[in-house]
């Protein structure tokens, strides 16, 4: 049977590659739902006109309560506080739910999990796969450099991303500090100005990039005497997140209530890229 999907976040960046990846997808699944801001100038335009591919039949709304019991499954890439008000809207429709959204603070995402306790809720800061193993190469030279390496976490993103670091780098960052035995609110550190003193081994440190249209780098680096080891993830095209996003929903739908990361999808299916 196909997956009925809604977006949310529509006509932005992502939200446009989802609705591309989504109808040229191999897998069962349409794309039957698209919301976008209340304020936004393109309510009541077609989703496939929009991408230039010819009418689709799905026109942008605002209004995801009206709309909800039309779809299995919502994948949101928008803005926190967005994310927020969908996740309710989820919850009271028990509509299983994927999260791109990136930028919550504590207290948004100790909101978002008591809102979703009772949905299957996918939620990874980033969908492709790429980045997904590079989690896992980075926590193996974690636990073989231990403490012997200073370890730097460096990202780049368009200029119109208005987070940093990026949801992903933080990701590395816990990936490296939970391999370590560390905290990492006590030892990261998010930029260097003026008289800083010297590193110290267990800091861990972020450093940004905005510039231009970059999709997303990331490298972490492990320095030690004499050697260093970086570790780097390229995204050349936003369509390695939108497959991601919807190889996560499609199988969202067929789990219980709980949260699941994009490594709980690609563990559980075979073909890991
Ligand atoms: P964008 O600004 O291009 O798009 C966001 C869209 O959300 C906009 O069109 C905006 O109008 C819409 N929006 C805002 N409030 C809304 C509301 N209340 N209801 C419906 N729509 C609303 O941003 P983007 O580049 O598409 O990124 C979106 C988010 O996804 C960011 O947080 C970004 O960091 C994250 N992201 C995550 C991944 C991942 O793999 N997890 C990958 C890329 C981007």
């Amino acid at each position: 049977m196909s997956v009925r999907i809604g977006i949310t976040g529509a006509a932005g960046r992502m939200g446009r590659m989802l609705a591309e990846v989504i109808s040229e997808a191999e897998r069962p699944c349409s794309l039957v739902v698209a919301i976008e801001r209340a304020e936004s100038s393109l309510l009541g335009a077609d989703v496939g006109e929009l991408l230039g591919d010819g009418a689709s039949g799905v026109t942008i709304t605002s209004d995801l309560a009206s709309v909800a019991s039309d779809i299995d499954v919502l994948i949101d890439f928008t803005v926190p506080e967005a994310t927020l008000h969908h996740a309710a809207l989820c919850a009271e429709h028990g509509l299983p739910l994927v999260i791109g959204t990136t930028g919550f603070s504590d207290a948004q995402i100790a909101q978002l999990r008591e809102t979703t306790l009772d949905l299957p809720v996918c939620q990874a800061s980033n969908f492709s796969p790429g980045v997904n193993l590079t989690f896992d190469l980075v926590k193996a030279a974690a636990e073989a450099l231990g403490d012997s390496a200073d370890i730097e976490i460096v990202e780049a993103h368009h200029r119109h991303k208005i987070d940093a670091p990026s949801g992903t780098a933080l990701s590395l960052g816990e990936v490296i500090a939970n391999a370590l035995g560390r905290d990492l609110s006590q030892v990261a550190v998010y930029g260097r100005e003026g008289r800083t003193g010297e590193r110290t081994r267990e800091t861990i440190g972020f450093s940004t990039i905005r510039a231009g249209d970059i999709v997303g780098d990331h490298t972490v680096v492990f320095a030690g005497e004499g050697e260093r080891l970086e570790i780097t993830h390229r995204a050349s095209s936003r369509s390695a997140f939108a497959h991601g996003a919807v190889r996560a929903a499609c199988w969202l739908t067929h789990q219980k209530a709980g949260r699941y990361s994009m490594q709980d999808v690609l563990r559980q299916e075979k073909n890991p890229l």
